[in-house]
């Protein structure tokens, strides 16, 4: 059973049921995403995982904004997509396309577990324009020259997610200027600008238009998830705005609660500084693969920081993440290989594992679980004996379960060539032909492998 924090409530819950239904707010399909977002990605992707680990049935949906995201997080401004549009002179559908696309091969880069469904928002415009009218017709909305508008003043529980927590300045200053009743109410619906042609825009009982954000993920997770769903999850940014309308919206169309559990993680910063998609100062998984690190590197460097606890990323904190990462591989590539007997590690192996798992399910402390990880990897030095080699193997099964950091595959690499030449080296030395059995180790070196010579053992390690 795993206990996770609840926004909702500030306190650690339990969940019970054998299926679990998830709802995470994916990305706005109009640039790369940035490594802000995949933190939150992976916070997903940990959670699925967790919840897999303990047993349960994971229904886990993941959408893709492609429309309706608005420059400000409030109603006004371009819709996100638009403004990329205009700029490299592609039609928004381009751009939703050709970012989709990007975000589901950086997804399979960091070794992220597939969702369930991946929904689109301009595939569900029926379903959304359903739940307006279920709103419209509890007396909820009212209409001026842009748009139908939720009524929040109408709902005594409004806000009740952020507790009195105001979104930014920024948001406020912009909805001020707004026709709307408050400046916490929000469209439900945008009409398309009057002397323009949008490249989406859908008919609807109101006028032609596109659906305000928020709505997407309402409809979206009752289309899938049914009218209560067991986790809903965000960023921290999404607690007074987004989730707090979609919140709004659901809980009056559908007169139920919305989520039992409402999980956030909180923002990664660069340098110590605020990152953002529109002021620049953001890096891609681009940026770090031209630095020589991999997805999985980064995704290492996540998980070292618990998710309800602000992440800095620096080169340097890479850098430690990377190598921490290939010490793990090379603990597991050395256990496989045969050393003399040493005594029977098992236990403290079982041992470590319960640590780890334990703290996964205590609200997915992944700092805790790394380090139980380090303890083992030190055992390893000398290699292990039979019986708690199979041990320490499952132990590394469980670890990529559990992290997705794939050390089990990308161990398997060595080829069959590589293990003919090791074999060769051995009969060369054996025959005291140490020339050859020299120019066979710096041929394996300059493929990145490095033979460790012990007594009559020979083990290979790789370099990086
Ligand atoms: P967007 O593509 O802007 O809709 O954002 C996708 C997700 O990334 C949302 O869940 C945001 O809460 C999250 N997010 C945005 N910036 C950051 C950041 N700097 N750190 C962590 N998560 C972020
Ligand atoms: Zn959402």
């Amino acid at each position: 059973m795993i206990k996770l924090f609840n926004t909702m409530t500030k306190t650690k819950q339990e969940g019970t049921s054998e299926i679990v239904t998830m709802y995470t707010c994916g990305p706005t399909v109009y640039l790369d995403p940035h490594i802000g977002n995949w933190r939150t990605f992976i916070f997903y992707d940990t959670l699925a995982r967790a919840l897999k680990v303990a047993g349960h049935d994971v229904r886990h949906v993941l959408n893709i904004t492609d429309v309706g995201h608005l420059v400000s997080d409030g109603d006004t401004g371009e819709d996100k997509l638009s403004t990329t549009a205009k700029s490299q002179r592609k039609t928004a559908w381009e751009v939703a396309e050709h970012y989709t696309n990007l975000f589901l091969t950086e997804l399979e880069q960091l070794g992220m577990l597939t969702p369930t469904k991946l929904p689109k928002a301009t595939d569900h415009i029926r379903q959304q324009i359903d739940m307006v009218k279920r709103i419209e017709a509890k007396g909820y909305t009212y209409t001026i020259d842009d748009g139908v508008y939720f009524d929040t003043a109408k709902l005594d529980d409004y806000g009740k997610l952020a507790g009195g927590v105001k979104a930014d300045e920024d948001f406020a200053r912009i909805n001020k200027n707004s026709n709307k009743r408050s400046p916490e109410d929000f469209a439900l619906w945008k009409f398309s600008p009057a002397n323009e042609k949008r490249d989406m825009e859908w008919d609807s009982p109101w006028g032609v238009g596109f659906p305000g954000w928020h709505l997407e993920c309402s409809a979206m997770a009752k289309e899938y998830l049914g009218e209560t769903i067991d986790i809903h999850a965000g960023g921290v940014d999404h607690i007074p705005v987004h989730h707090t309308n979609e919140i709004a919206q659901s809980e009056t169309a559908n007169g139920v609660e919305f989520a039992k559990i409402w999980a956030h993680a909180e923002f990664m910063k660069v340098d110590g500084a605020k990152m953002s998609k529109s002021k620049g100062n953001f890096y891609t998984l681009s940026d770090i693969a031209e630095q020589g690190f991999s997805p999985l590197d980064f995704r290492y460097l996540v998980l070292q920081g618990h998710y309800r606890t602000e992440t800095n990323f620096t080169w340097d904190n890479l850098r430690s993440a990377q190598n921490a990462l290939r010490n793990l591989k090379r603990t597991y590539d050395l256990v496989h290989q045969t050393s003399e007997e040493v005594a029977d590690q098992s236990e403290s192996i079982a041992l470590a594992q319960e640590e780890l798992l334990s703290a996964i399910l205590d609200d997915l402390n992944t700092p805790q679980a790394l380090s139980a990880i380090s303890s083992v990897a030190t055992m390893t030095t000398n290699g292990l004996g039979a019986q708690s080699r199979q041990t320490f193997i499952e132990f590394f099964q469980i670890i990529d379960k559990v992290f997705g950091l794939q050390i089990v595959k990308s161990s398997q690499d060595i080829s069959d060539e590589q293990k003919d030449l090791i074999e060769k080296r051995e009969i060369a030395k054996r025959a005291k032909d140490y020339t050859q059995a020299d120019s066979i180790r710096d041929e394996l070196l300059e493929q990145g492998l490095e033979l460790l010579d012990n007594n009559d053992t020979t083990r290979w390690q790789r370099v990086y």
